[in-house]
């Protein structure tokens, strides 16, 4: 395909998506895996997913593909960033730019179909504490999870380790009556699952599966492209020229621009994790993934069997 073409198509997908975000909403949902023909019809539920980032843009980068994914099979996607993002820009910050980044997920959500939540904890700052714990265990218990999703808790940045933390000891706790009893507490512990990281120590990111986003990817970049701060000026460490550089002012320059980086970004985890999609595409159609998203079962969640996770990721057909 000319890539004029592809930034064409993707402008003519936002307006697509916007129609198709409340279509959804009143699509039957139907849960995969109700294979046996002798089974009783049964009320479906549709699988509730909350994703934790340390900022607002890290959930929309990490698991955007999916959430579109799910989202399309009538699912429950909610992305939360952990702080308001109040000092990741070079040029601006403060209560002004954690304004600008809350609308910008906020756009981001709406081109996706998802939910969005953003904390009001400083950019930087965020620790794990007693409160923001309770804070993880509360959001988990109101969105009443089948997934959650969060970082690591060895990744760079002291923001993301600490989500990895919180997040990390929010399961199990979920389940304790008496934490946090103003909100009741889960029958059942959900997975939790970590996104990729390219960090080695103590351990380096280990797949338990990774998911095609080639039917999704042109949906996902424009998501992306609702969080220019980030995208187009370069967060943190831009400057007063990342955005020229970026084509920021054209918006079909400026998708392509971004298509190319997030189509390299994807297709190197598709590589760096074939086997996993091998394993769970079968060897055909696992090689001829393009682009990934892949994430790590925490050990301190639910663990599902391989026909449970094909039923929470109802992705490989
Ligand atoms: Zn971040």
């Amino acid at each position: 395909m000319k890539r004029t073409a592809f930034s064409l198509s993707l402008l003519a997908c936002l307006a697509a998506m916007a129609a198709s975000a409340t279509a959804q909403e009143k699509t039957a949902t139907t849960e995969p895996a109700k294979e046996s023909a002798a089974a009783p019809a049964e009320p479906v539920k549709p699988l509730r997913i909350i994703a934790f980032g340390a900022h607002p843009d890290d959930p929309e980068f990490q698991i955007g593909g999916c959430a579109i994914k799910w989202t399309k099979l009538g699912h429950k996607v909610k992305l939360v960033a952990c702080t308001n993002g109040d000092i990741g820009h070079w040029g601006m910050s403060g209560g002004e730019l954690a304004q600008r980044r809350t609308a910008e997920v906020q756009e981001a959500a709406k081109r996706m179909g998802t939910e969005v939540e953003v904390l009001d904890i400083h950019d930087g700052e965020l620790l794990p504490t007693l409160e923001n714990r309770k804070t993880i265990v509360k959001l988990i218990r109101e969105w009443d999870a089948d997934l959650v999703f969060s970082h690591r808790p060895y990744d760079y940045h002291p923001d993301h380790r600490n989500v990895g933390l919180l997040v990390q000891d929010a399961a199990f706790m979920v389940m304790v009556p008496y934490f946090c009893p103003d909100v009741p507490s889960m029958k059942k512990n959900p997975a939790f699952f970590f996104f990729p990281d390219g960090f080695t120590k103590p351990y380096p990111f280990t797949p338990t599966l990774a998911v095609s986003i080639d039917d999704v990817l042109d949906e996902k970049v424009l998501a992306l492209d609702a969080l220019e701060s980030q995208v187009y000026e370069g967060g943190a460490l831009g400057d007063a020229t990342t955005r020229g550089k970026r084509f920021g002012d054209d918006p079909v320059r400026r998708l392509k621009f971004l298509a190319t980086s997030w189509s390299n970004r994807h297709s190197n985890i598709a590589n760096k994790h074939r086997e996993t999609l091998l394993e769970w595409y079968g060897p055909e159609a696992g090689a001829t993934v393009k682009h990934a998203e892949a994430f790590e079962l925490c050990e301190y969640g639910s663990k599902p069997s391989k026909e449970q996770l094909r039923i929470l990721f109802p992705f490989f057909k």
